[in-house]
């Protein structure tokens, strides 16, 4: 099967439902990606991953190149293989964890100098290598290398990070022409920056889609702006791109975000945010959110989310115990409530789809608003 988007209601603006055709399989829209950073999901077994509501998985082709290596996923058969999932995958390049590595001094027009995050010593990424480095590893959809400014206010290190951006595209949209494009077996988005400045959203969106690419993504929101400036990042992005292609909002996942997101018509998602945040103790309920470290979980005898039927919350461990578990540093709890809050946001985008179809979006976001109001911290 082809790669093929398929809106199945909605249109340019507002919440949308849709049918993402790749070659390993479909995926219902709006939906969200678990992320399998270095080919792993953290405590989460890939056989999990449809019980729990998943359809598509995220991989970091930067992070796979420096360990493993691309030689060595292909020995084993490439991504999927890898994964050991055989649904779709997609793979950023690795732009933003080589910003989050703190290169932003290294970036030239040509690419970007990184430390190898295994061996050390300094690396060049560039939009070749990183286009080369999915076209090996195999995954359904690639990412573009892009550049992501560290302050999505500052108008000239943005303007530059968009022009940047704007070059790169143009190199990897030609390969990937020479490649076939789609019919290769593998999709290639771009990727909008522009920070929270109107005409620079306006001019790397109209760049990108002069380029043509399969699919765009919504970059540099989520790099701890807040709620509202990520929001008016996405709103100055998706006003440009065209309905009939999917829309992917790189790196965000709190509840708040995903459902707001979903309102302004983005259709796809990856973030860490369900595993860590489970990791560390928290977890994500239609209440809320609770801190299972907090002293008021010491006795408490129910588990997780008592109305939840995941496999974390159907195991029946206790609150208390998994409090008690967090402070002696069992593997358990982490793996217990990341799996839970996973099927928190694979439910949350299962209901965001039916209430789509059903036409009563409002009140779900109504429900997800009162649960986790904006500006309130998830970790604590
Ligand atoms: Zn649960």
């Amino acid at each position: 099967m082809a790669f093929h988007f398929k809106l199945t209601k909605g249109a340019a603006k507002g919440p949308r439902t849709g049918t993402l055709n790749t070659p390993h399989g479909a995926v219902s829209t709006p939906a969200f990606m678990p992320v399998a950073t270095r080919g792993m999901l953290r405590g989460i077994s890939p056989t999990q991953i449809r019980p729990l509501g998943g359809e598509i998985v995220l991989g970091n082709a930067f992070h796979l190149a420096a360990r493993p290596g691309v030689e060595t996923v292909r020995a084993i058969g490439g991504l999927h293989n890898f994964l050991g999932w055989d649904g779709p995958v997609l793979t950023d390049s690795g732009g933003f964890q080589v910003f989050s590595l703190k290169a932003a001094d290294r970036i030239h027009d040509a690419g970007v100098r990184v430390e190898h995050p295994v061996q050390g010593g300094l690396i060049d990424w560039t939009p070749e290598l990183a286009f080369q480095t999915q076209a090996a590893l195999g995954p359904d959809i690639a990412m573009v290398l892009d550049v992501c400014p560290a302050n999505p206010k500052n108008q000239d290190e943005v303007a530059l990070a968009v022009k940047r951006t704007l070059s790169w595209a143009g190199i990897q949209a030609n390969l990937h022409e020479a490649r076939g494009a789609a019919d290769s077996g593998q999709a290639l988005f771009g990727i909008v920056q522009g920070g929270t400045l109107s005409d620079l959203r306006e001019e790397c969106a109209a760049g990108l889609l002069r380029l043509g690419f399969d699919g765009f993504a919504v970059g540099g929101v989520s790099v701890g702006e807040g709620h509202e400036a990520m929001m008016t990042g996405l709103d100055l992005s998706v006003r440009w791109l065209p309905p009939e292609k999917i829309r992917y909002l790189m790196g965000v996942g709190t509840p708040l975000d995903l459902i707001e997101a979903v309102a302004r018509g983005i259709d796809i998602f990856d973030c860490v945010f369900p595993t860590r945040s489970g990791r560390f103790g928290t977890a994500l309920t239609w209440g809320g959110r609770l801190n299972l470290l907090n002293s008021q979980f010491k006795e408490d005898a129910a588990p997780i989310d008592p109305d939840c039927p995941c496999e974390a919350c159907r195991s029946t461990v206790p609150r208390g115990a998994l409090r008690a578990g967090f402070q002696a540093k069992e593997l358990l709890p982490p793996i217990l409530v990341s799996t839970h809050n996973l099927h928190f946001v694979l439910d949350l985008m299962s209901r965001m789809r039916i209430a789509i179809a059903k036409g009563d979006f409002e009140a779900l976001r109504t429900q997800i608003r009162a649960a986790y109001p904006a500006g309130k911290r998830l970790l604590s």
